[in-house]
């Protein structure tokens, strides 16, 4: 290429300015994304937020370094935290979300006709406002009557609010930081007594490959509190390995006695009456840590 076009010079200022956003996923392993543009960046009282445009993934928000949640992957994870309770539960009214700044689950929970009220308890105000601002495709319902604020603790506020709630998502980071008591049974206690008679809870459990320690003690914290513990998986491919579980901790539905033939038509791009069934077959590597016969 002749050094003096313009086309040469283009290229020198992209290769000048190529930017990779890196997290280490785990000790031995790096997930990298080209960033077109840093859109924003901040330290909150809790954690360092960015807001970046990403090649692959579009805009994506990460805390503390760690990828959150992608415009353009994130309606698994969000579609899965919330329409596999609410169709389990026969008719959910009044729901928590703890976590989940970002509003991708309120934004689903709000697809269904029953919810009267959606409770968003958020520890960090920055991460809502941050989102309503760079992620209107996910934040978008932020706004909608039915959603009330709450930017608290969700351990406190769950103890605050006894016999109160249909279901109750924990939409939480990975467990670190301020989000380390969202994974312990004291949690899970004030979970049951938060939930009405008839209540389901759900968790975000991280990954089947890289939690191998963690997975087991929180589906037997779960299972030691609520009489119907189920996990399920679901891909979403920023997350470290891809495959991530949720455990779903019921008072007395079970999701797999739903019938899935009278589930509402929802508007959805992962999640499916089919999906709400299959979510639950697990791989034999899974039913092994789980200690389930194979
Ligand atoms: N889907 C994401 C994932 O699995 O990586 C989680 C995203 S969401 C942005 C997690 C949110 O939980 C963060 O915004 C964080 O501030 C919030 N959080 C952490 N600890 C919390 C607590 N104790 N109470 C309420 N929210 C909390």
């Amino acid at each position: 290429m002749d050094p003096k076009t313009s086309s040469w010079f283009a290229e020198q200022h992209k290769k000048a300015l190529d930017l990779w956003f890196t997290e280490q996923q785990t000790k031995n392993m790096k997930i990298s994304l080209r960033v077109k543009q840093i859109l924003h960046r901040e330290m909150t009282p809790f954690q360092s937020l960015a807001v970046l445009d990403t090649e692959q993934f579009g805009p994506m928000l990460t805390l503390d370094n760690i990828i959150q949640t992608t415009v353009r992957d994130e309606f698994v994870y969000h579609e899965m935290i919330t329409h596999v309770p609410l169709n389990t539960h026969a008719a959910p009214k009044k729901v928590l979300v703890i976590g989940g700044g970002d509003g991708g689950a309120v934004r689903e929970i709000i697809k269904h006709q029953s919810i009267e009220k959606a409770v968003h308890c958020e520890i960090d105000g920055a991460v809502i406002e941050a989102s309503r601002r760079f992620l209107p495709e996910i934040s978008c319902a932020l706004d909608d009557p039915r959603v009330e604020i709450v930017v608290a603790d969700g351990i406190k506020h769950v103890q605050e609010n006894k016999d109160t709630y249909d279901v109750i998502m924990v939409d939480s980071p990975d467990p670190i930081g301020p989000a380390v008591g969202l994974f312990s049974a004291e949690f899970y206690k004030d979970i049951f007594a938060s939930l009405k008679e008839d209540g389901i809870f759900v968790a975000q459990t991280e990954s089947p490959f890289f939690n191998r320690e963690l997975i087991p003690d929180l589906v037997q914290s779960i299972g030691g509190i609520f009489p119907v513990t189920r996990l399920y998986l679901a891909v979403v491919p920023t997350y470290p390995g891809g495959l991530w579980s949720f455990t779903m901790g019921s008072k007395k539905y079970d999701p797999l006695q739903v019938d899935i033939a009278g589930i509402p038509p929802l508007d959805t791009r992962y999640y499916s009456p089919e999906i709400h069934r299959t979510c639950f077959v697990l791989p034999p590597f899974v039913k092994e840590l789980l200690g389930s016969p194979k």
